[in-house]
């Protein structure tokens, strides 16, 4: 069912057989266990487990911890692509912790639809409802996916209404369960009228998928017990009187969310789930620039840094920037342009993230993540094109909302903790601000958790131990105007100026007066309290 919404002529197969999206919920829902699903039946990986067994050990530390611990496999766990039935899936991975939702932002700017997958005993829990409204900004489309049906979970109407409510969107069953619990057996596919039958014996198998003529099927009672098939049919008419029957376009537009009940870790309902977002998922979409909208069937390769990600290798001080590719046929060894340095750049050895390996990408297409090694060069919002000059929007920059001095434990080390902090304001992990007088550097985050999350990386990944203290200051703004009033503002301000890694210029108070002030004064300045990406 590869056809293309609205008036848009059909894509290029290749590019329409993509679907690159995400997954969102709460820690515990059960993100990992699904990815390590997908990966299991898109044959990227040989035995469920392998992702598990290195989840396990990390159970007690912070989810963002847990992720960061996890380089090794998580990092091709950013974006790993497999293939499923007749598609081509990019899975994103987006870190869980709400305290680090800088990331997620910007990851959730690189696909095309999402998965939110919900406890079943939980409902709708914090963080699924803060990433379902970035989600929400972006009209994005949602799969829903309700996990652990064979604990026992809440009534499905009342999930279903949960999610109506709190969420304020539509909910039509894909899936409907039947019993839970101990007595969960398996789910009617309301899409295809066929009943899907848990094996609990064997938690890798899949469930087996018996096609019927309907409710009315004498082969229904076959297989499900008289009590629990009463109830079906009981629940599913009342559920064809009170919600709505799935309309695929009103999912594309981001109003309504199809619901699937399964276990992930039972394998159950998860290739319903897949074929769903491979039949009714949305193709790779148009992205949007300053200059013009980019469609994906455009000829020419056009893509944005989305995330870079250093240290992926401990032996290779290399850096890879995740790529996602807006348009065109992207073949290994092309030459692009890499627009904010308007310098050429040969792509020559860009990767692919197959499950665990990372693999060298021969070719790409419109909707693919590639990644690519580099020194630095590569930053987030950049834009790679075929020699058009084009700057890709949406991707959100953050004000640094907390500001604090960092010190090297050992002050031999100031270097070092130069070029840790550098590496960190390129990932976009940090703002990073080396104050005009005195030494030391200011760091600003969003969240105060990243101030551990940091101060634990530049421990692992330089063997420094670093301290956080508190800071003079609480704001930064970014300071821009004509040249001249700019150098005479930074000369009568020198205690204030700060430059960030970009060498940028940056005013930094603790009294909003301050900054109302400048703005007074200094009528040919602006203060900026984010930057924008290029
Ligand atoms: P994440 O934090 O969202 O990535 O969640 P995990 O995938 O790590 O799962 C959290 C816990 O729930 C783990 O102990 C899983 O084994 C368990 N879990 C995941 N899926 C299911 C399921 O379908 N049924 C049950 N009973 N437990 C599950």
């Amino acid at each position: 069912m590869l056809e293309t919404p609205m008036n848009r002529p059909a894509l290029p197969t290749e590019i329409a057989r993509r679907r690159t999206f995400a997954i969102i919920s709460h820690p515990d829902a059960g993100k990992t266990t699904l990815t390590e699903k997908f990966l299991l039946f898109g044959g990227a990986i040989q035995m469920a487990g392998q992702v598990r067994a290195k989840g396990e050990a990390r159970r007690t530390r912070s989810d963002f911890m847990k992720l960061e611990q996890d380089r090794g496999i998580s990092v091709s766990a950013s974006a790993m692509s497999f293939d499923f039935d007749k598609y081509r899936f990019n899975l994103v991975d987006t870190p869980g912790h709400s305290d680090f939702s800088e990331d997620t932002y910007r990851t959730l700017t690189a696909v095309d639809a999402a998965i939110m997958v919900i406890d079943g005993a939980k409902g709708v829990e914090s963080q699924t409802r803060k990433l379902f409204e970035v989600c929400r900004l972006r009209d994005l489309p949602i799969l829903t996916f309700c996990n652990k049906m064979d604990r026992e979970s809440r009534d499905t109407f009342e999930i279903i209404d949960e999610i109506q409510e709190n969420l304020a969107i539509d909910v039509a069953p894909a899936s409907w369960p039947i019993g839970m619990g101990r007595d969960f057996i398996g789910a009617y596919d309301l899409l295809h009228d066929r009943l899907e039958i848990m094996d609990r014996a064997d938690r890798n198998k899949v469930a087996e998928s018996i096609a019927i003529t309907g409710l009315d099927d004498p082969k229904l009672a076959e297989h499900v017990p008289a009590e629990q098939l009463a109830k079906l049919r009981d629940e599913l008419e009342m559920a064809r009187e009170l919600l709505p029957a799935f309309d695929r376009q009103a999912f594309l537009e981001g109003h309504m969310t199809p619901i699937w009940f399964g276990s992930a870790i039972n394998s159950f309902g998860v290739k319903e789930l897949m074929r769903g977002i491979g039949d009714y998922g949305p193709e790779p979409q148009p992205q949007k620039a300053a200059e013009r909208e980019i469609l994906p069937e455009e000829s020419k390769v056009t893509g944005f840094v989305f995330k870079v990600q250093a240290n992926m290798d401990p032996k290779h001080r290399d850096r890879v920037a995740f790529v996602r590719l807006a348009s065109g046929h992207f073949a290994r060894g092309m030459k692009l342009l890499h627009v904010r340095s308007k310098k050429p750049m040969a792509v020559s050895n860009p990767v692919l993230f197959l499950a665990a390996d990372r693999e060298l990408a021969e070719e790409a297409w419109a909707g693919d993540i590639i990644g690519i090694p580099n020194h630095g060069q590569l930053r987030i919002g950049d834009a790679l094109t075929e020699g058009e000059a084009l700057r890709f929007t949406g991707i959100p920059s953050f004000a640094p909302e907390l500001l604090q001095t960092v010190r090297a434990g050992d002050p031999m080390k100031a270097k070092h903790l130069e070029k840790a902090l550098m590496q960190f304001a390129e990932e976009g992990a940090a703002k990073v601000f080396k104050p005009a007088i005195g030494s030391g550097f200011i760091v600003g985050v969003v969240g105060a958790l990243q101030f551990d999350v940091l101060a634990s990386r530049i421990e692992i990944e330089y063997s420094l131990p670093v301290r956080f203290e508190s800071s003079q200051f609480t704001s930064a703004r970014w300071v821009t105007g004509p040249k001249a009033d700019v150098e005479k503002f930074v000369n009568a301000n020198k205690g204030h100026i700060a430059n960030d890694h970009d060498g940028d210029i940056v005013y930094l108070t603790r009294l909003q007066w301050d900054i109302d002030r400048i703005i007074r004064d200094h009528p040919s300045l602006k203060l900026s309290a984010t930057k924008e990406m290029m």
